[in-house]
């Protein structure tokens, strides 16, 4: 499997070409059709594998797809991570793919400045939560219109009550690096019908 096999338009197929990557990561062979296709992921996958390009692009194609798009507030992609380091790294990766659609990408997590980045919450797109505990308390984003949702590493209780409140008919993909019982029970319950994928 190549690039060419994804089906990606020639926006995104420039800036992948642009960052010398030359063919996918096994992670990213087996998970991106299958997200593409619209179905939910249960992915164990290291830091390294490429794995965060793997749920970036299926998302960022998503949300192109949407009709709605700029229509409406709050973002149709939201990715939770664990930690204000994994959120920031997620939105660095995030920001060199979504520019070839020109989306917004937004990362919010405890720190000086939060409602500065709330506001950065408006206009769709990713948006990016690390320390997931501060966002159950301020309540301060919109999540409506998320339809695509992205667990990282994130098997925080936090991230239940998250999931909760968003629509039930959206598409899951959970990646971690292990599985203890834990995050499969957490997986379980976020996820329809998931596709089990290992490397
Ligand atoms: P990750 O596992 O998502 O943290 O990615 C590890 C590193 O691999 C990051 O610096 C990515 O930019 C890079 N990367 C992702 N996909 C590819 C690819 N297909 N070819 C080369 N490098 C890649």
């Amino acid at each position: 499997i190549s690039f060419a096999h994804f089906g990606f338009d020639d926006a995104l197929l420039d800036v992948i070409i642009k960052l010398g990557y030359s063919d996918p990561t096994g992670i990213q062979k087996q998970a991106v059709p299958v997200a593409l296709s619209g179905r939910d992921i249960i992915g164990i996958a290291k830091t390294g594998s490429g794995k965060t390009a793997a749920f970036i692009w299926p998302m960022l194609i998503h949300i192109m797809d949407q009709e709605e798009l700029s229509k409406g507030e709050g973002p149709i992609g939201l990715i939770l991570a664990p930690t204000r380091e994994l959120a920031s790294q997620i939105y660095i990766e995030a920001k060199k793919f979504a520019k070839a659609y020109g989306l917004r990408v937004a990362a919010v997590y405890g720190g000086a400045s939060k409602m500065d980045q709330f506001k950065e919450l408006k206009p769709g797109g990713i948006e990016i939560l690390g320390r997931l505990i501060d966002m159950v308390k301020m309540k301060a984003t919109n999540f409506r219109r998320v339809s695509f949702l992205v667990l990282d590493e994130a098997d925080q209780p936090q991230v239940r009550s998250i999931c909760d409140n968003i629509r039930p008919d959206r598409q899951t993909l959970l990646f971690s690096a292990t599985f203890p019982k834990k995050v499969e029970t957490l997986a379980r319950e976020v996820t329809t019908e998931p596709v089990r994928i290992s490397i």
